[in-house]
């Protein structure tokens, strides 16, 4: 399995960072993991071949992590040399249909009927659906009423997405095993709050969950001026950590 961290940033505006967009691909299945602002313009940089996505997966309402959908759709209605025939599946949260229709309505009726065959599915959490040759979980995670966090499984491997997440002890469970965790890490312990993470308390999850490798991501400027590496291991962490930028390619 593939990533590229599209997009690493938060909602601050930074000139080296997106907001939340991630490219996962497997065999010939190519998956968008969330599409803030700067989405398009970070698919374009690291040349992928965003008019071929098969799914759309979001995490959550929060515009870092959706602003630009109405953009991606646009682009693949127009921007493309050969018109696209290609379904398109998109999958979130409860509430993500209601989404889409209230879009659609300020939009314009395109952005669910583009031109090619969109379909949006809400996840049940505790449901395990096939999208092409990968399987996708999620499970509630404390941040906005619909927030939830993501694993990926396909090619014999794991990869778990935390999206934006406060502390759990489920989501240590629901990551149990997996070989990549691409994990928001927010703000130091003293200015976290509980709807995200710090170092430390990504630390715990990860470790307790055994991740075998870390990608931290949507790190604000107020934690970036840290050795967060250095934290992490402080508070118990030993796998392998990887402080990801945007473009950057791992193999999971
Ligand atoms: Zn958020």
């Amino acid at each position: 399995m593939r990533l590229v961290t599209v997009g690493t940033g938060t909602v601050v505006p930074d000139p080296d960072r997106g907001s939340a967009c991630h490219w996962i691909e497997e065999g010939g299945t190519l998956v968008l993991l969330d599409c803030g602002a700067g989405a398009l313009p970070g698919l374009a940089r690291a040349d992928l071949p965003w008019g071929r996505i098969d799914y759309l997966v979001i995490s959550h309402f929060h515009v870092d992590h959706i602003g630009e959908i109405p953009s991606l759709i646009f682009a693949l209605r127009h921007a493309l040399a050969e018109p696209r025939t290609e379904p398109l599946a998109i999958w979130g949260p409860e509430g993500t249909q209601g989404l889409f229709d209230a879009l659609a309505a300020a939009f314009g009726t395109w952005l669910l009927q583009p031109g090619f065959p969109v379909t949006v599915r809400e996840i049940s959490i505790g449901g395990v659906y096939g999208l092409g040759e990968l399987t996708l979980k999620a499970t509630k995670t404390p941040h906005t009423p619909e927030s939830v966090a993501l694993r990926l499984e396909g090619g014999g491997v794991s990869l778990g997405y935390t999206g934006d997440t406060g502390p759990s002890d489920d989501l240590a469970k629901f990551f149990r095993g997996v070989d990549l965790l691409l994990a928001e890490c927010s703000l130091p312990e003293e200015l976290v709050g509980d709807n995200h993470l710090s170092p430390e308390r990504l630390a715990e999850i990860a470790t307790a969950a055994e991740a075998s490798r870390l990608a931290v991501t949507h790190v604000y400027p107020q934690l970036g001026r840290l050795d967060v590496p250095e934290l992490l291991r402080a508070a118990g962490y030993e796998g392998e950590i990887t402080m990801v930028t945007d473009g950057l390619e791992m193999i999971v």
